[in-house]
């Protein structure tokens, strides 16, 4: 055991750290989620209903050339805690991780997108300063780091702070958040992938899309961390 190793032992002892996930105690070189819930959060299956049904979201705009959402969000589970914990509990590090293990699977199974660019979904400027960060940048952060596909936070912008998209129906959801994106230049990049944390009607996502076509992207790619059921 190396003297460094010693010292981490001891540290670890003092100020535990803990699991997002389960709350138990991280051992050894584990961060932020510990090996088994790696493991076992329920990863959403390419070839799956669900699956299916997040493509048919977007089924009217083909300029969308794919759509994956990484895992199954379920009432009380470990994928609402840790997302929980990336957007009310300011454990950013969630965040970039969660986009890494989701990068990381996609270049493992090969299905990563042919894109050239990563754009995260902005959030108003009061809503991070609020926050401290944008969840979806730690997203994209994470994601470009296992793929090494450049992403920005910059390029896009939400100049409207619109209210909560929660309770409204898929057309209110559209009206809400329509003209709410724009882009700040015109972009080289032809193929992009826009992430967000969870997939619900895709409505603020297809808003995004709208905006960057008029910054010059042909193709798009949806990547969400999570998506539920129903
Ligand atoms: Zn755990």
């Amino acid at each position: 055991m190396t003297l460094g190793q010693i010292w981490n032992d001891f540290i670890d002892l003092i100020f535990p750290r803990c699991c997002e996930a389960c709350d138990q105690g991280l051992v050894g070189n584990e961060e932020v989620i510990c090996t088994a819930c790696r493991v076992a959060l329920p990863r959403i299956k390419t070839d799956s209903m669900l699956s299916d049904t997040l493509k048919d979201r977007f089924a009217h705009m083909p300029e969308i050339a794919g759509t994956a959402a990484f895992l199954l969000f379920t009432k009380k589970g470990k994928v609402q805690k840790l997302l929980h914990a990336l957007k009310y509990k300011g454990r950013s590090e969630v965040g970039v991780e969660l986009g890494f293990m989701f990068g990381q699977e996609m270049t493992d199974h090969q299905t990563l997108p042919d894109a050239e660019l990563i754009i995260s979904v902005p959030l108003h400027k009061k809503r991070i300063k609020k926050r401290g960060y944008n969840q979806s940048d730690l997203l994209a952060e994470g994601f470009s780091k296992a793929t090494q596909i450049p992403w920005s936070g910059t390029i896009l912008e939400r100049s409207v702070n619109t209210t909560s998209q929660t309770g409204k129906t898929k057309k209110e959801r559209r009206e809400n958040v329509k003209d709410v994106f724009v882009v700040k230049e015109m972009l080289t990049q032809k193929s992009v992938i826009v992430i967000d944390d969870v997939l619900t009607t895709g409505a603020t996502l297809e808003a995004c899309v709208l905006a960057l076509q008029k910054g010059g992207c042909e193709t798009f790619y949806i990547l969400t961390i999570a998506a539920a059921q129903h």
